[in-house]
């Protein structure tokens, strides 16, 4: 039987899940206790190992580049190499993850080409998400749009890891909201491949996309304005690539944190 993709796995999560729960604590010195993605509970299914991966790989605990070391996972998670082995495989269906033949599982390292490649469709497809929603959404779409910004306003106060994939959700959210569950997934993969390339390629800390914006692109939708709404999704989407530091290429982030946390 063929291992039920992420992203279906991933968009039964329901908003509100706070992530930030299957943490390994931390040390003083901000290094992990464990491997970044370990979870609270020891044999774990292969969908929920898989989660937990890409909740890791998102909230930038794990950098693009980590080798993702079977033996370490399985002891991290308390499953056979086997089942890390299918939750891998279901990563990369999901392009968060690279198998490179003898020698192993990395996370993805999106080149300046594909970065581009995925803005580029993403303000193709996210438009039409946009007129779409525009025509679909009734007063709970926007009620739980609204606080879905509420949280993000939220998790910026308080400073979480899991700020950048509540941005990176609400553009999922906003698909969802069509009723289109292919075009939720296409949105879903390319969002989450942002996340990737704004971790390589983004010069701050800064999350790549802004609460603000989310809020006044909201805004025009409610008025039922289609083109200034597209135009607002558009243009969010310009300024989140032209942040990114694509004509110079990735500035040199250090690829081996996990590496070491694995060993
Ligand atoms: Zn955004």
């Amino acid at each position: 039987m063929r291992a039920e993709s992420l992203l279906s796995v991933r968009l039964r999560r329901p908003l509100g899940h706070n992530p930030a729960m299957s943490r390994a604590p931390k040390t003083d010195d901000d290094t992990p206790a464990e491997p970044a993605c370990a979870p609270a509970v020891k044999g774990q299914s292969i969908e929920a190992i898989a989660q937990g991966i890409a909740i890791a790989i998102l909230e930038k605990r794990l950098p693009p580049g980590t080798w993702l070391r079977e033996e370490a996972l399985g002891r991290v998670y308390g499953v056979s190499r086997t089942k890390v082995r299918a939750a891998l495989l279901m990563l990369s269906k999901d392009r968060l993850i690279e198998m490179i033949p003898d020698k192993g599982a990395f996370v993805s390292k999106p080149t300046v080409q594909e970065a581009r490649e995925v803005f580029a469709v993403r303000r193709i497809l996210e438009a039409e998400v946009v007129r779409l929603f525009i025509a679909k959404a009734g007063p709970a779409d926007y009620a739980a749009l609204e606080q879905h910004i509420a949280m993000e306003h939220q998790a910026a106060r308080r400073s979480t890891g899991m700020r950048e994939e509540l941005l990176g959700d609400f553009h999922v959210a906003l698909a969802k909201a069509t009723g289109n569950a292919t075009l939720t997934e296409l949105v879903h993969e390319l969002v989450a491949r942002s996340a990737l390339i704004a971790m390589l390629y983004q010069s701050s800390n800064d999350p790549h996309c802004s609460t603000d914006e989310h809020a006044d692109f909201l805004r025009l939708c409610r008025q039922g304005d289609a083109p200034a709404a597209v135009a607002s999704m558009t243009g969010h989407l310009e300024r989140i690539e032209a942040s990114l530091q694509l004509d110079t290429g990735p500035p040199g982030r250090p690829m081996d944190l996990v590496k070491a946390l694995l060993a």
